[in-house]
């Protein structure tokens, strides 16, 4: 395809002079053969030449500022330099068609969408989705927007929004050149979103009908057969205990875990001293480590240990980590929880909060996705130990807020290591720096 710029829209100069150069000689040697043969005199031959070569001039005058229709080809405003730029400026895939819909212009993005497309070839041949060519073909004919929805499958599958826009380009002589502009937007991460949502929200209810339904099937077991038993309703009233406790519980994390993401964005600042925060939790978890018979093993620096925390936040972080090695690391007997700092004049080392156990260990596979919300290994196991699926993904999203980050480490077979890192503050390390002087 050929751009030129609208005041260039002319037959070249020295075509015209060839024309009008051409017809004067054909003349000239036509009268002086009228004059030789045909009896004309000169000064009739003269006038006639005259006359011929004035018409001659006269087309080529008028050729100036009348284009002829090849010439208004090169000046439609669509083919100019500015509106490629503007077409390949997009940010979303963007082509630009004729009214026939031949491609006059494609951006990079779109290059990549449909490496098939060519500068005045059809786009239709490059874009084959029945649902593109449908809103294409409606956009011709009504010269309304449109908009259509696909997926492309090649080489992922991709979510796509196109939006056809019949535009009028006014050209340089008042008339206006229409043509289309189709827009492509990749709606994927939208869509992705929205299926998390909608698995979330499948989740979340999945979980609280669970004990809902075991509360109801025993309510009504006690308002029936087991309404004169006192043995069966102790049992019974047991499990409704640990079905409402287990539906709080899970209420709790979901409501954690949405206000931890709300406030993702603001990095606590308060400085906090983690040393007697491992101590609560381990005090705390004391009664469930003697009733799974495991001993809890404390490794803590004398000295306060001090982050940028929010204290609360701090706990639940702690707490499920160590009640996981507790619950899922049982049958290894010991748990060891220990707390490491950086060297002192370590800006950027981390504080470390490590909990061991010498349980079954987690299978690789499942490593990655351990901190998705719901996921579980073993989701009987979970749901038997009054877990929610839920816990690690707090603790992700709390030392994300935190600036710092869980490391999982584990050798089937051979227990797991979860480490909660936090970025050592600065006002810490100068502190110890200067305590140690
Ligand atoms: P839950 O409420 O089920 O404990 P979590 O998010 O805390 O949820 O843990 C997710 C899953 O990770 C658990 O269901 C369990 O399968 C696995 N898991 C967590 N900690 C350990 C561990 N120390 N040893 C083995 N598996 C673990």
């Amino acid at each position: 395809m050929t751009v030129t710029s609208p005041n260039s829209g002319f037959a070249p100069w020295p075509d015209r002079l060839r024309r009008a150069a051409i017809i004067l000689i054909a003349t000239a040697l036509g009268l002086t053969a009228a004059v030789v043969f045909g009896g004309l005199t000169l000064p009739q031959a003269g006038l006639i030449f005259l006359v011929i070569a004035g018409a001659a001039l006269v087309p080529w005058h008028l050729h100036q500022s009348v284009p002829t229709s090849e010439d208004m080809i090169g000046a439609r405003p669509a083919e100019t330099p500015v509106v490629q730029a503007l077409v390949g400026g997009m940010p979303d895939a963007a082509v630009l068609l004729d009214r026939a819909g031949r491609v006059l212009h494609f951006n990079t993005a779109a290059g990549q969408l449909a490496p098939a497309l060519r500068k005045n070839e059809l786009a239709l041949f490059a874009l084959r989705s029945p649902e593109i060519i449908a809103a294409l073909r409606e956009a011709i004919a009504t010269r309304q927007q449109q908009r259509a929805s696909y997926v492309d499958h090649v080489p992922i599958d991709r979510w796509m929004e196109l939006i056809v826009t019949p535009v009028s380009l006014p050209t340089a002589f008042g008339g206006s050149e229409y043509c289309i502009l189709m827009t492509f937007h990749d709606q994927t991460p939208l869509r992705r979103v929205e299926e998390m949502r909608a698995d979330f929200v499948a989740n979340a209810s999945h979980e609280l009908r669970t004990p809902l339904a075991a509360l109801s099937g025993f309510i009504d077991t006690l308002q029936g057969p087991a309404r004169e038993d006192p043995k069966a309703r102790e049992r019974f009233l047991g499990i409704m205990h640990a079905q409402a406790t287990r539906m709080a519980r899970l209420i709790d994390d979901l409501l954690s875990l949405s206000r931890v993401e709300l406030s993702a964005h603001v990095r606590p600042e308060k400085l906090v001293d983690v040393v007697p925060l491992v101590r609560q939790v381990v005090d705390g978890l004391e009664p469930l480590a003697s009733e799974r018979q495991v001993a809890i093993e404390i490794d803590l620096p004398e000295a306060p240990v001090l982050i940028a925390g929010d204290t609360e936040e701090l706990l639940r972080v702690f707490e499920n980590l160590i009640e996981n090695g507790l619950k899922y690391g049982a049958s290894g007997r010991r748990v060891v929880v220990s707390l490491s700092e950086p060297a002192p004049d370590d800006a950027a080392g981390e504080v470390r909060l490590a909990v061991r156990d010498f349980g079954p260990g987690i299978p690789p596979e499942h490593l990655p996705r351990l901190t998705e919300r719901f996921y579980r290994v073993d989701a009987g196991d979970s749901r038997a130990q009054g877990g929610t699926g839920l816990g690690l993904s707090l603790v992700r999203h709390i030392l994300i807020r935190h600036r710092g980050r869980l490391l999982i480490e584990s050798v089937f077979g051979h227990g797991a290591t979860f480490t909660a890192c936090f970025p050592a503050t600065k006002t810490a390390v100068t502190d110890k720096a200067a305590a140690k002087e």
